[in-house]
């Protein structure tokens, strides 16, 4: 049940059904190529119903008729319908403390040009420098489609009306504003989120996932510089009233424990971030200011992959390190189970490449923190992608295409 927002709302019109019914055969053609007649009867209505749907997406360049011409034989026509998502292309951006990321992709997530360069923390250079690298990566793909907007992954909270970051810890950030200058500077839409957000929509619209339950319930957990959650229910993502829900990484687990680079004190993050891992390892507490200052010794800085090769080595304190940063991860998790109830629980980030010997120790303490059998037994799932923030910055753009048109 959902109560109608008075102030906010949208009267169905002659077409509502239609466009409704044209998005529910956008998302069956989505799932797997399938022909008019498979659809029809999928949908349970008159071939002469979906013929008219599927002529108005084809109109409007969503999907084709066909197969890959390279694989055609003599045969007979194939008739099958496909999504088209290569020559529709994004511009996915991910921000993040020691290096920004820029790729060229089209609306699958499929990488076309990938570049990096050091992250600049004053906003209007980074824009300048995103802009100026956004025009030559179109200039030099410009063949390979049109591109239909810039999607941004932020390391913060982001307003959603405005895609304004109202607060970015690690980059020092608050009440920053990228969108309406990198808009205006590369002549594109721009949408803007933070990065578990971002990813979590990948994970909705991207993963190739078929809407089971698993896929319309989850939570996506980004374990990395910080941690932060992009949580889903019934098919939508979690935004709260200022779409700053989901902030678990921000819950705390003691409130007298470390230090959070939020200002507060013993927030999930503190525990399991890559900085807690690594002030763990180090048997000190490293700060954003003195891993910003380390990053001229960019060879002696330790990074978090080292840090699980030494544990699979034997090394006892990074076992130590890793072990405790697994437990504190499966006493977080049972926050989120116990607040949103997850079907799945997807986890990202640079600590899963330990997933093999870490999993039993998170899902004990997960146990530990859940109060029935079948939200301990929430499958714990890691995504094996290799930049899901990016994959999370193209969703942005692409989403909104094969989403529910909103009525009422
Ligand atoms: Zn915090």
């Amino acid at each position: 049940m959902r109560k109608l927002n008075t102030q906010d709302f949208r009267v169905a019109t002659r077409t509502t059904s239609r466009e409704i019914n044209k998005h529910i055969a956008l998302n069956l053609i989505r799932e797997q190529p399938i022909s008019r007649v498979a659809l029809a009867a999928r949908m349970g209505v008159q071939r002469s119903v979906v013929s008219l749907l599927i002529n108005e997406l084809i109109a409007e360049k969503l999907i084709y008729e066909g197969g890959n011409e390279r694989t055609l034989g003599r045969g007979p026509k194939p008739t099958l319908l496909f999504v088209k998502t290569q020559n529709r292309l994004a511009i996915a951006i991910d921000v993040r403390f020691t290096k920004s990321y820029l790729m060229l992709s089209d609306f699958s997530g499929r990488q076309i040009a990938l570049e990096t360069f050091d992250t600049i923390f004053s906003p209007s250079e980074l824009i300048k420098e995103l802009a100026s690298r956004v025009r030559k990566l179109l200039q030099a793909h410009k063949n390979a489609g049109t591109c239909e907007g810039i999607g941004l992954a932020a390391p913060g909270i982001v307003e959603h009306r405005t895609g304004r970051i109202l607060h970015a810890p690690m980059m020092g950030w608050r009440n920053v504003d990228l969108l309406d200058d990198l808009a205006a500077q590369t002549g594109l839409p721009v949408a803007i989120e933070s990065a578990p957000k971002a990813c979590a929509m990948a994970q909705i619209w991207l993963s190739g996932n078929n809407a089971t339950a698993d896929a319309l319930n989850f939570a996506y957990v980004m374990i990395s510089d910080g941690v932060g959650v992009g949580a889903v229910t019934n098919g939508e993502l979690l935004r709260g009233h200022d779409n700053a829900a989901g902030e678990f990484g921000h819950t705390p687990l003691n409130i007298d424990g470390p230090r959070c680079l939020c200002g507060l004190s013993g927030c999930w993050e503190a525990y399991t971030s890559n900085l807690a891992t690594l002030s763990r390892y180090l048997g000190r507490t490293l700060s954003r200011t003195s891993l910003k200052n380390s990053l001229d010794t960019a060879e002696r800085m330790l990074t978090i992959a080292e840090v699980i090769n030494r544990a699979r080595e034997g090394d006892p304190r990074a076992v130590m390190a890793v072990q405790t940063t697994a437990r504190y991860i499966g006493l977080g998790l049972g926050t989120i189970v116990a607040a949103i109830n997850p079907a799945r629980i997807y986890i990202g980030g640079e600590i899963t490449a330990a997933w093999d010997f870490i999993e039993d120790t998170v899902r004990t303490a997960l146990v530990e923190r859940t109060l029935t059998e079948a939200a301990a037994r929430t499958p714990i799932e890691i995504t094996d992608v290799e930049y899901p923030r990016l994959r999370g910055a193209v969703a942005l753009v692409a989403a909104p295409t094969y989403a529910l048109p909103r009525v009422a």
